[in-house]
């Protein structure tokens, strides 16, 4: 066996996140050469960027367009709002890709002409392509909550949804919220970043009322008819460790807000008022998608070849993360967009060496939830490309959830994070 073949086995099973692509085929390898253009280092875009100069050893020259300077992880996030964590618990830079080789522009891309293959920044320049990859992440539909529609009103009411200085001016409202207010989550109907992440949040929430303000309120409200993901554990923690503390109210479909007074306003419910409203508005694709015409499905979401995350309308386009048209039962994961990336980055060398794509991709996903700072439960899958149906569907048999939280759970998750923290970013 070559050392290229050896290394590229390696790579492929490194960390916590194993993805098999074409039976552990070798991808294009050291033939592949070629200028690939990255837009977003978060888990997909910073994944691809890695494995690209990995399993090309380097013959391939790419170009990484993001804007800020280090990487703040969603996954553990919830941990800063609880106040088990700070924000340089879950902060990552970007040295260990620049080590690879890889050229890292902090910029925005603002737009893209597919046919002369060409980026556009913000500062002006035009990177040339002949592979672009998009893993921009997701945007928010303000005009679905009209009051929030500026930066003042979003200033007040915050989504946290992307980590950093927002997740920080959360904490800090809790912090300032006298003992006995209530804290509301508005959750948007599915598809959205993370489907267990609201519940994870509303029980860092409650265990830093329950030890700091044992009178204060979580409330709930839910715009799907159910809790997405984990639903039993969820509810046992709100009915049992969460006793008294956390309501929740299903089929909470939020229409507006009214800033000054904290009041969240539904189709068909009567309004709330918090003390703390918090709002993850309905989300779509990153800017770039939509002005890269790779936008496809409902207006919202990329469709793409799973056989190599191309988009199914723009040629030499790629899509990864959450901005994609998800397969069924494949949630808007971190741990999936560094998936989708090895499979992405497997196909590009493929097809700038000419050889054909790898036809039976196998992908994993594994989602932690804190319920605790310490206690975890967990949801894991794993999914295969099925050929007929053209999408991934998940291996009969494969995966489950926790029997119940747990502190060895928790353990886990933190290595989870750390591996793949390792396995995106080193
Ligand atoms: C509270 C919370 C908890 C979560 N917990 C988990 C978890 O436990 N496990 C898990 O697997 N997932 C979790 N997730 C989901 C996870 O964060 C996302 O699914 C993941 O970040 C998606 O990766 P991505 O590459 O699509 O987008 P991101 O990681 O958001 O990366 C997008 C990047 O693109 C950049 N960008 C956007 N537009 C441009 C542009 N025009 N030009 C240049 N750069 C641009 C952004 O700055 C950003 O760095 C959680 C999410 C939240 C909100």
């Amino acid at each position: 066996m070559s050392i290229e073949r050896r290394n590229f086995l390696k790579a492929l099973c490194a960390g916590g996140a194993l993805v098999t692509v074409g039976g552990c085929a070798t991808p294009g390898g050291p033939r592949a050469s070629g200028k690939v253009v990255i837009v977003g280092a978060g888990y997909g875009g910073a994944t691809a960027a890695k494995y690209l100069s990995l399993w090309s050893n380097g013959s391939v020259d790419i170009t990484v367009v993001e804007p800020n300077a280090e990487f703040v992880s969603c996954p553990l996030s919830n941990l800063v709002i609880g106040g088990s964590k700070q924000l340089a618990d879950i902060t990552v830079g970007y040295d260990g890709l620049r080590k690879r080789g890889i050229k890292i522009v902090r910029d925005t891309a603002t737009a893209v002409d597919p046919d002369r293959r060409v980026v556009k920044l913000a500062a002006g320049a035009d990177l040339p392509y002949d592979r672009l990859i998009l893993s921009p992440g997701i945007e928010f539909l303000w005009n679905n909550v009209p009051a929030l529609n500026n930066a003042a009103a979003q200033s007040s009411i915050l989504h946290a949804w992307k980590a950093g200085p927002q997740t920080v001016a959360l904490r800090k409202q809790l912090e300032a919220m006298p003992d006995g207010g209530v804290y509301a989550l508005s959750i948007p109907v599915a598809p959205y970043r993370c489907p267990p992440g609201p519940y994870e949040r509303a029980c860092q929430v409650a265990w830093y009322f329950k030890r700091a303000k044992p009178k204060s309120k979580v409330l709930i409200l839910d715009g799907n008819g159910d809790v997405t993901s984990k639903g039993p554990l969820f509810k046992k923690a709100w009915a049992e460790e969460y006793k008294g503390i956390v309501e929740y109210r299903p089929n909470h479909v939020l229409t507006d807000v009214d800033v000054r007074t904290q009041t969240a306003k539904f189709e068909t419910h009567d309004e709330v008022k918090a003390t703390v409203l918090n709002v993850v508005p309905p989300m779509r694709a990153g800017n770039i998608a939509q002005q890269a015409g790779v936008i496809t499905a409902n207006n919202r979401w990329c469709e793409v070849d799973f056989l190599s995350f191309e988009s199914i309308k723009v040629k030499n386009v790629h899509v990864l993360g959450d901005a994609i048209q998800i397969a069924p039962a494949m949630p808007k994961s971190g741990h999936m967009a560094n998936q989708h990336a090895k499979v992405c980055a497997a196909a590009v060398l493929q097809l700038l060496a000419g050889q054909p794509v790898s036809p039976t991709p196998i992908i994993t996903n594994t989602c932690y939830s804190f319920i605790t700072d310490s206690d975890v439960v967990h949801v894991d899958s794993v999914h295969r490309y099925d050929a007929e149906k053209k999408t991934f569907l998940t291996v009969p048999g494969s995966g489950g959830v926790s029997p119940a939280m747990s502190a060895i759970e928790g353990s886990y998750a933190f290595a989870w994070a750390k591996n793949i923290w390792a396995d995106t970013f080193a």
